[in-house]
């Protein structure tokens, strides 16, 4: 994994100067796959996008115009700096501060606060913590979710995945089964063996009505229950594949899908 060097960005309110250093590029060996698209591992870091002022508390984004150079000496000698903290890490109650304020102006912005939040979330589930400490944070969780239906894009496979994740995640398992077949009617080209696979587990975990993200991938084989049977195993007969409708079957679906966007609370 390789770093750019660390950038200065400037506080839109207070002019406090923060230091980030984002990743060039990542490495996914060894790393871990989950059914929302988080992938963890040694050589994995995902660039953050939003910073909140240590001094003010104002949230603002590393864009351009808050991007004032990487030049240590020009940066903290001229302007007369103190320091220059590192961005932390954005809380669970950052996040939803973020998204209460409107910090953001554009549908991307929006989805990457919204997509941190359900991810945020789930690290809980990742550390085997309970996914709420309490019914507010529940809400919260449902809504965000729901909200994350409508903005993501219907006619993107990898986001469709998402879209069916999101609905296991808060339950509606007839939904997420729904989308999970329409899925290689809507993108028979792109659909690979590791998204076959992908939909069978997430199959399983509807079926075991489960709404916690589940580990699709990991040190860079699929999680599945098809293996070679060693010579002195009984063979074990496993489930036929799925069943998946045709293309002309495609109108007859029960799509219960949420257009729009959700109008909830956060
Ligand atoms: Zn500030």
């Amino acid at each position: 994994m390789d770093f750019h060097p660390t950038r200065y960005y400037r506080c839109p309110s207070c002019e406090m100067i923060t230091s980030y250093m984002a990743a060039s590029s990542v490495n996914n060996y060894n790393s871990t796959l989950y059914s929302d698209g988080y992938e963890s591992g040694m050589m994995i870091h995902d660039n953050q996008e939003l910073i909140k002022c240590s001094k003010c508390k104002t949230f603002y984004w590393m864009n351009n115009e808050n991007y004032i150079g990487q030049d240590y000496d020009k940066i903290i000698k001229k302007l007369a700096c103190q320091e220059a903290p590192k961005a932390s890490d954005l809380t669970i109650a950052d996040i939803k501060k973020a998204i209460k304020d409107k910090v953001y102006t554009e549908t991307s912005e929006e989805i990457y606060l919204r997509q941190l939040l359900w991810r945020s979330f789930n690290h809980r589930s990742r550390e085997s913590k309970d996914l709420f400490c309490s019914k507010t944070d529940e809400k919260l969780y449902t809504d965000n979710c729901r909200f994350l239906i409508g903005l993501y894009n219907k006619n993107n496979n990898k986001q469709m995945h998402l879209i069916a994740e999101l609905y296991r995640n808060i339950g509606n398992f007839d939904a997420c089964k729904t989308i999970l077949k329409t899925i290689p009617v809507l993108f028979p080209k792109e659909d690979s063996d590791d998204q076959k696979t992908i939909r069978e587990l997430m199959f399983r975990e509807c079926n075991k009505k489960n709404t916690l993200i589940i580990m699709v991938k990991n040190r860079g084989k699929m999680l599945t229950q098809s293996r070679k049977p060693k010579k002195t195993e009984k063979k074990v007969t496993l489930r036929p594949p799925l069943k998946y409708p045709k293309a002309e079957d495609f109108s007859e679906l029960q799509y219960q899908h949420e257009e729009g966007r959700y109008d909830g609370e956060v």
